[in-house]
């Protein structure tokens, strides 16, 4: 079997232009235009690659976005001054703070302070809660986009068995989350999971989330299963996933490629995560 690539670039694109299609709609009724604030601290190349990435898909749905570039020697309670100000400025509707912060800073204490409102990355103590309670607010950015491709591959899950290969705040827990809310049957792995292979072969849908080159390989995947690979990880050939893909796509029926798979899809969820800001911040405005 080869398998179906799964166009991460082409689902976010059509995520994208509906952004854009709503974001004219909202400044016709607020009379506004949303607007997301980015904070970097420090200037590590990749993050900056991020933000301006971020920057200038706001800027071609239509939304505004500013940005505050911290020196590297901020404190924490500089930055923990900066959040509380934005939290504060009205025109202000989703803050993203760009993590590694240096070690200086705790970034539980600035995720913490953010305003849950603006909290586009989905990742403050009231957005997990809601998440896990089953009644989401703002839902962290790559699960969600994990959930778009699924959705936009008609990939069935009820009743599906879902396995999750690691269980951090930012992607495996909130996706696995997501998929028990979708009525998957879902197992979380991780680094001290026993059998890891056996568990991945129980999986009509894989996710990884690892972080670890090419971990994953046809020896784990189930025939005909669904791939969605997060990872995003330099090896000495470029860019690659946590999954061997040329492996995996022998045995898988559908498989993300990375790059072009679910990347894409975390800067077009945050677009829709910051539309959803404002229009909530409106509605009780
Ligand atoms: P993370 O916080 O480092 O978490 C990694 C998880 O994998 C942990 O739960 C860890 O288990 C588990 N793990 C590590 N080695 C393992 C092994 N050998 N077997 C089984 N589980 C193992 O990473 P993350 O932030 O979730 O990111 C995961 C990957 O996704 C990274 O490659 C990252 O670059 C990528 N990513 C991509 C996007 C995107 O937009 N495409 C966004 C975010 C992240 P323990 O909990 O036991 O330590």
């Amino acid at each position: 079997m080869t398998a179906r690539p799964i166009d991460g670039k082409a689902v976010a694109a059509v995520v994208r232009e509906r952004v854009r299609v709503d974001v004219a709609a909202y400044r016709e009724e607020a009379g506004r235009v949303p607007t997301l604030a980015t904070v970097i601290v420090g200037n590590d190349p990749a993050s900056e690659i991020y933000i301006r990435n971020k920057h200038r898909a706001c800027e071609e749905v239509g939304m505004r976005s500013v940005h505050h570039g911290l020196a590297a020697a901020t404190s924490e309670a500089e930055l923990l001054e900066l959040v509380a100000a934005l939290g504060e400025d009205d025109e202000v509707d989703g803050i993203l703070v760009q993590l590694p912060v240096p070690e200086q800073i705790d970034p539980d204490a600035i995720v913490g302070a953010l305003d849950p409102g603006k909290d586009v990355d989905g990742l403050t103590p009231l957005n997990a809660g809601l998440l896990a309670h089953g009644t989401p607010g703002l839902v962290p950015c790559t699960p969600a986009g994990v959930m778009e491709l699924l959705r936009h591959e008609g990939v069935e899950l009820e009743g599906a068995e879902a396995v999750v290969v690691g269980r951090s705040k930012l992607v495996g827990v909130p996706v696995a989350r997501l998929l028990l809310a979708a009525n998957a049957t879902v197992t979380v792995c991780h680094s001290r999971t026993a059998d890891l292979a056996a568990v991945c072969r129980r999986a009509d849908v894989l996710v990884a989330a690892v972080g670890v080159p090419r971990l994953l390989g046809a020896d784990v995947v189930k025939p005909g299963a669904v791939v969605i690979d997060v990872g995003m990880n330099r090896a000495e050939d470029g860019l690659c996933g946590d999954v061997d893909f040329e492996a995996a796509a022998t045995v898988a029926a559908a498989i993300t490629p990375v790059p072009g798979g679910v990347g894409p899809m975390t800067i077009a969820m945050l677009l829709v995560n910051t539309l959803r800001a404002a229009r909530a911040r409106s509605a009780f405005a």
